[in-house]
């Protein structure tokens, strides 16, 4: 070959769109496609971005295999550059192509690094040699970096996962998937969106219980809406003086889902005073008694897919009126800083539910949440406020229960917000764009 390699530029078309977003598939199959041609893989390393498509790079001893999808289009950006003739490179091109079910593929075939062109320098090879890094680990293995990013429009949360998903289906409300991240334990995400992980899911389990439980001692009966990741119950079931749980999820592949990879989540979903039912929050709610419920907690996803109808005036109105003259309601209400401006509108509709002074917010530190700050809120329908609670009882119950989280003092200091918190939630929606 009168060239150093073989770069083939290839337009993938008509492929699946579904299998365009599916990172795994993607990553096995460019590391598929670089074995079958005979390739030795050293490292690779893809990124899922939400709400899709995936970039990716498997380097390989005879130089790379790359990709970018367009799931929207049904579309693949392929490069295959492959050094020397031991390697094919048209080889890993005809497995891609079924691999991506392509219904239409382009490609244009570069010489790369032309001979006649190359004038050989003559320093000292050996020296460089040595320093050359290690191509493949001593077992033979290679090293993955497989990625899963949430993001929006101008930040990004990025977890390494090992690259084999351990759960992924679609129900009529959400696409569930379980991947086993390295930092993190597995982690639960509902279209994209980190819902918990096994390691860091205490933080926001306990805050959203803990703080309403010892601050409106009397709760007998609580009902937590959404929470098919049974964390908020299992927290909920350690107070012996409620009498009564009940769970309302809309989706069964959530419960399927974390029975199966986050067992200590699920933990609860036996316990005889759990009351666990498999519909809509919102039809259950409307649907609901008066004032039957002294706690109700909505532990639900983000505004969006079956969670969205969880975040309107209509339905907090609907929980005021089945709470007890005394109950509280509980919501994770997102972030002061990913969505502020969501975060900025549900406040305003609670206060106007509410009441202007019934309404406080308290924050966590939860790392898989983007930006790491997360905010929870407590709205009273009778006088309960929540720093008026027995620390004592705290401090005991934090103690003799091992919980990684709440304590008295956190109970207290979650509800000092910093000034910028302070100022969203008194000026309302025009801080919400500045923040
Ligand atoms: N801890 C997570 C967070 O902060 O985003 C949320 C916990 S949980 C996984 C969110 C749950 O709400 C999901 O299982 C979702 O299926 C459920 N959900 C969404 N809309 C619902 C509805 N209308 N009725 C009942 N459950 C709903």
């Amino acid at each position: 070959m009168n060239a150093l390699g073989r770069h083939i530029l290839v337009e993938f078309y008509d492929c699946s769109p579904e299998l365009m977003n599916d990172v795994v598939h993607i990553e096995n199959s460019m590391v598929a496609a670089a074995e079958t041609a005979g390739a030795t893989v050293i490292n690779s390393t893809f990124h899922h971005f939400s709400p899709y498509g995936v970039s990716g790079v498997v380097v390989i001893q005879e130089s790379h295999l790359a990709i970018h999808t367009w799931p929207e289009y049904g579309y693949a950006a392929v490069d295959l550059f492959t050094c020397g003739d031991s390697v094919d490179p048209w080889v890993s091109y005809t497995y891609l192509k079924d691999a991506f079910q392509s219904g239409h593929g382009s490609s244009m075939e570069l010489r790369r690094g032309q001979l006649s062109l190359l004038k050989r320098n003559d320093f000292n090879l050996d020296a460089l040699r040595d320093v050359a890094p290690k191509s493949i680990e001593a077992d033979g293995t290679i090293t993955r970096d497989v990625w899963f990013t949430e993001r929006d429009e101008n930040i990004a949360l990025s977890l390494k996962h090992s690259g084999n998903q351990l759960y992924k289906k679609d129900s009529p409300y959400q696409r569930v998937e379980v991947f086993e991240t390295l930092a993190y334990g597995n982690m639960l995400t509902l279209d994209g969106m980190v819902m918990c992980t096994q390691k860091d899911e205490y933080v926001y389990h306990e805050m959203i219980t803990h703080v309403p439980m010892f601050s409106h001692t009397k709760a007998k009966r609580a009902l937590v809406i959404g929470g098919g990741d049974g964390g908020t119950v299992r927290e909920l079931l350690r107070h012996e003086q409620l009498e009564e749980v009940t769970l309302v999820e809309i989706d069964e592949l959530v419960i399927e889902a974390c029975k199966l990879h986050l067992p200590e989540t699920a933990v609860a979903f036996g316990n005889p005073r759990l009351n666990l039912l498999v519909e809509d929050g919102i039809k259950y709610i409307n649907d609901c008694e008066d004032g039957r419920y002294d706690l109700i907690i909505v532990d639900s996803a983000d505004p969006v897919g079956p969670g969205e109808g969880l975040f309107t005036a209509e339905f907090y109105s609907q929980v005021y009126r089945c709470l007890t003259p005394d109950g509280v309601m509980i919501t994770q209400s997102e972030s002061p800083r990913f969505n502020s401006g969501v975060f900025v509108e549900i406040y305003e509709t609670y206060k106007q539910i509410f009441g202007q002074d019934k309404v406080h917010c308290y924050l966590a530190a939860i790392p898989t949440y983007p930006t790491g700050t997360w905010s929870f809120s407590y709205s009273s329908k009778g006088n309960s406020q929540p720093l008026q609670f027995d620390r004592e009882a705290a401090a005991k119950f934090s103690k003799e229960q091992g919980l990684k989280y709440y304590n008295e003092d956190v109970h207290t200091a979650a509800f000092a917000l910093p000034n910028f918190v302070k100022e969203l939630l008194s000026n309302g929606s025009q801080q919400a764009i500045n923040a």
